[in-house]
């Protein structure tokens, strides 16, 4: 069965290069869906629960949130760093509490600190469905993603062949021993 698990993320960006309104700044709020799936979990009669979804995405995709995400050859992106680094905000601020862990994959890299995500093409609707499928693709059996924003809707399909171990007791995916993270069950 599937289950879906949706996401709002704030952003800016802008296409550089590109020849209409959005080659200048500007913010949307976008909505991710993620669908996962997998056999229901008997017992718990979840695929997945929900909030671990949610909680194993969201760890990594709150980098996108209240983010400034620029194409890497961006004349922008110095110029921010420039002002940023001027009002001494470029390595962190102390009220910048809600990040996640820097990550650079061939597609983009996260800069929690300033709240900035680099990306090797501009971060369009398709751009980011491909970016969340490579950091999430190992931790959830992802089958569709659906990214919207303002007007723009783009979703790809991908193939699942495994299936996750899951606790007998709570749902959420075992650790390598085979031991519930959470709550401490063993596989049955
Ligand atoms: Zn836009
Ligand atoms: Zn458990």
């Amino acid at each position: 069965m599937r289950s879906q698990t949706r996401f709002t993320i704030q952003y800016a960006h802008r296409f550089y290069k590109f020849k209409g309104e959005a080659q200048y700044l500007h913010g949307h709020t976008g909505i991710l869906t993620i669908e996962v799936s997998d056999s229901v979990n008997p017992g718990v009669n979840m695929v997945f629960p929900c909030n671990e979804i949610k909680k194993t995405a969201w760890h990594v995709l709150q980098n996108f949130d209240h983010a400034l995400i620029l194409r890497q050859d961006d004349p922008l992106l110095p110029a921010i760093l420039d002002v940023y680094g001027k009002q001494g905000i470029r390595e962190g601020a102390p009220n910048n509490q809600m990040t996640g862990p820097a990550f650079k994959t061939d597609l983009a890299t996260a800069y929690p600190d300033c709240r900035l995500v680099v990306t090797k093409e501009s971060m369009t609707v398709e751009g980011m469905i491909k970016i969340v499928y490579d950091l999430l693709k190992d931790k959830l059996n992802i089958v569709k993603i659906t990214f919207t924003s303002g007007d723009n809707t783009a979703s790809e399909c991908f193939e699942v062949s495994r299936s996750m171990e899951r606790c007998p007791c709570c749902g959420i995916a075992l650790g390598p021993d085979g031991v519930c993270p959470k709550c401490g069950c063993r596989k049955n």
